[in-house]
């Protein structure tokens, strides 16, 4: 497979498994892409490492990097600020590996519209079971939460059609093969925009009565 010049940008609602595939993209083939590590305001989580995961910093410093122009993309998701540090797009080698970004709809338009060449492929869910029970999380979050959480996903899915490549995401191992292919500049792996607009709208249907039913729901956590 030739390398891919263009920084590979993994966009799509929030638990579609972005952050899996670009792990596992980056461990098959480290010569070929790198991680690209975000800013964060957000907290860490149990296991993740500062400088690893996420740069974490506080609002301030997050402000202040917005104000000089050091960020590539930003924007706030679920009330945490995220951003990519311009740095990892800049200076990249003939040889060696490419960023991959795993960042939101949000950030994903404004890197297509600063011109940076990169490769936008827009992950989907295979359907709403999978995906709705992810997004439930660990049932932790009162409904009214999790009914918040699916309507800002729904809202991430409906920026579909203003993407170009689509990948759905029902197998680890087969989606990584379709997203090493397709940056190689084999985009016939990719998905078609009538599939797309059927399989958006299914898992629409279906997201919005579990929202009604979870917004119905009598027994408050909080
Ligand atoms: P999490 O907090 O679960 O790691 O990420 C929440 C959301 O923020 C995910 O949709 C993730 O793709 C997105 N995200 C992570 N880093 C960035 C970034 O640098 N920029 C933008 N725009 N979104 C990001």
């Amino acid at each position: 497979m030739n390398a891919p010049r263009r920084p590979l940008v993994l966009v799509g609602p929030s638990g579609v498994g972005k952050t899996t595939i670009a792990d596992r993209l980056v461990r098959m083939r480290p010569d070929l892409f790198a991680l690209s590590v975000s800013a964060t305001t957000r907290r860490p989580r149990a296991g993740e490492r500062r400088g690893h995961e996420y740069v974490f910093v506080s609002r301030p410093v997050f402000e202040q990097m917005i104000a000089d122009g050091r960020l590539a993309e930003w924007a706030e998701v679920h009330g945490e600020y995220y951003g990519t540090p311009a740095g990892n797009l800049e200076g990249l080698s003939e040889d060696g590996p490419v960023p991959v970004l795993d960042i939101d709809v949000q950030g994903a338009g404004q890197i297509m519209k600063r011109g940076t060449g990169a490769f936008v492929i827009f992950i989907l869910p295979p359907g709403p079971a999978e995906w709705i029970d992810r997004l439930a999380g660990r049932g932790t979050e009162s409904p009214r939460a999790i009914a918040r959480r699916l309507d800002t996903a729904l809202d991430e899915l409906r920026t579909a059609p203003s993407f170009e490549h689509f990948v759905v995401n029902t197998d680890l191992d087969r989606t990584v093969r379709r997203v090493l292919a397709a940056a190689a500049g084999q985009p016939e792996c990719l998905k078609g925009a009538p599939e797309v607009a059927a399989l958006c709208s299914g898992l629409e249907a279906r997201a919005r009565s579990v929202i009604r039913r979870l917004k119905g729901a009598r027994k408050e956590k909080t």
